[in-house]
């Protein structure tokens, strides 16, 4: 899967599904870049790790082709993502408040073992054949570099030509 570097506001160069490599039509996309150590943070804070986020993560929307069933499978693998990345974002004070209510410490790391499940969802998501799509690897000031599923797509969007 390659990466694709897209200047900011640049024309799009190619119709070409970025997710089955058809011919689609420009779509509008909205990307979130979350910093790894995020991650780590929402384990052992929860909430307020979710507040850093949202103060250290970007977001990009931008211009992509897609087919109508591809866009609708992308979109629904991402809603899926977010509800489980939210509910991992409690599940680490869910575990605190039962393990207080019921004097059982395990919970506590039941919950965070929970979070942990529930974050690596939508790794599994991204990488899933019906419902991986493109996603972000950066966001810069001038240029966005998005890892695009379609070889085809990835080459016809940069202008080169995939190898033989
Ligand atoms: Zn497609």
């Amino acid at each position: 899967m390659p990466r694709v570097t897209l200047p900011l506001n640049a024309p799009l160069t190619s119709r070409l599904c970025v997710m089955c490599g058809d011919e689609g039509e420009p779509k509008l996309a909205t990307f979130h870049r979350i910093p790894p150590a995020a991650w780590i943070l929402v384990i052992f804070l929860g909430l307020p790790g979710l507040v850093w986020i949202l103060l250290t993560s970007r977001s990009r929307t931008l211009q992509l082709p897609f087919t109508e069933e591809c866009f609708r499978r992308w979109k629904f693998g991402r809603n899926l993502g977010a509800l489980s990345f939210f509910m991992a974002l409690c599940a680490p004070g869910g575990g605190m408040l039962a393990a207080e209510q019921t004097g059982d410490p395990s919970w506590t790391l039941k919950g965070i073992g929970t979070a942990i499940v529930l974050l690596g969802f939508p790794a599994f998501l991204r990488y899933s054949k019906a419902w991986g799509g493109p996603s972000c690897v950066a966001i810069r000031d001038q240029e966005t570099v998005i890892w695009i599923p379609s070889d085809e797509a990835a080459h016809a969007l940069s202008g080169t030509t995939p190898p033989a």
